[in-house]
């Protein structure tokens, strides 16, 4: 069984020099036990392709890891987004068969950000984008993004949405006051990264953005981001409301987000997911290198689901949603 497997990061060291000052870095690092080495994350040749023999991985889809090019102001967003792209197309044509990648886009100036974007699905043939949270404090649905959206619809590939951590604002608010370490990790990893991204999709779908973009494809990590456990309440508390929408809010959920693991390796999750979204809207991913993906092939291979279903998941989704 081949499995592609599709939030799979890497980092280039201009980036990393870029963001390591800001708080966020620190956070991010502070968010997991033990983050992995420069050089594992740099790498896109031997190491990793031994690490993805090692795990059963035939291929990695790769992004350059989170918070990239989001939180830098313009002027240095877009050298750098070019600079990871075309780095990642290069690891890309030298291992065709075991590497894809998603763009990195300088959102911070989202004229810019749709014109890279073009220019490397169109050139590049990378698979769509990835997208860390928020710009600026804005998500998705604020209108200055819309030349983004635009791109991605146009060109039919999806925007892969990856955790951030949540605003100062929130994180004061919500997560300290406990020990430091147990506050920096609640607002991230342990809870506050996942509330951010659903509530960053639900945002997406409750202003309207997927009636604006019906063609719009957009994919969430860890097993949807909180949203499958929820729908049936949001749709209810919110729908009433919502009548600017053309659809029901489940509609926009399972006809246009597609959902991974991000390494979250459990049973029940998975199954939940499976029953709100359906075999066709689940796509695999480990996480690689934040987490090793030792039990990802065995995980879906002894999951409880029908032989079609797995090969959806471990890869048929995938090609049919990245063209592959
Ligand atoms: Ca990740």
């Amino acid at each position: 069984m081949k499995i592609i497997a599709v939030e799979e990061h890497f980092q280039i060291a201009a980036i990393k020099k870029a963001v390591g000052s800001l708080t966020i870095s620190s956070q991010m690092n502070t968010a997991m036990a033990a983050p992995p080495s420069d050089a594992r994350l740099e790498d896109m040749g031997a190491d990793r392709l031994r690490a993805m023999d090692a795990t059963g991985i035939d291929v990695q889809v790769l992004s350059i890891t989170s918070p990239g090019t989001q939180v830098l102001p313009p002027s240095e967003a877009v050298p750098l987004a070019r600079d990871a792209n075309d780095q990642l197309a290069a690891a890309i044509t030298a291992h065709p068969d075991r590497f894809a990648g998603f763009a990195t886009l300088p959102t911070p100036d989202p004229d810019a950000a749709a014109a890279e974007f073009e220019r490397v699905v169109q050139k590049l043939g990378l698979k769509g984008a990835m997208i860390n949270g928020r710009t600026n404090d804005r998500f998705l649905d604020d209108p200055s993004f819309r030349p983004i959206l635009e791109v991605a619809t146009a060109l039919d590939v999806p925007i892969y949405l990856h955790p951030t951590v949540p605003s100062k604002t929130v994180q004061d608010a919500y997560y300290a006051g406990l020990d430091p370490a147990i506050s920096t990790r609640f607002a991230t990893a342990g809870w506050g990264w996942h509330m951010e991204t659903g509530i960053h999709a639900l945002r997406m779908i409750l202003a309207g953005v997927f009636d604006r973009y019906p063609g719009l494809q957009l994919i969430l990590g860890h097993w949807g981001e909180m949203i499958p456990f929820y729908l049936a309440r949001v749709e209810w508390a919110l729908f009433p409301l919502a009548k600017h929408l053309q659809r029901p809010i489940s509609d926009y959920f399972t006809q246009q987000v597609y959902v991974t693991p991000s390494g979250m390796f459990t049973l029940p999750p998975f199954l939940l997911t499976l029953q709100i979204l359906g075999a066709d809207h689940i796509l695999y991913s480990v996480d690689y290198p934040y987490s090793s993906g030792d039990d990802a092939r065995t995980f879906l291979e002894q999951a409880p689901i029908s032989p079609a279903d797995r090969e959806k998941i471990a890869h048929g989704n995938a090609e049919r949603v990245l063209k592959m």
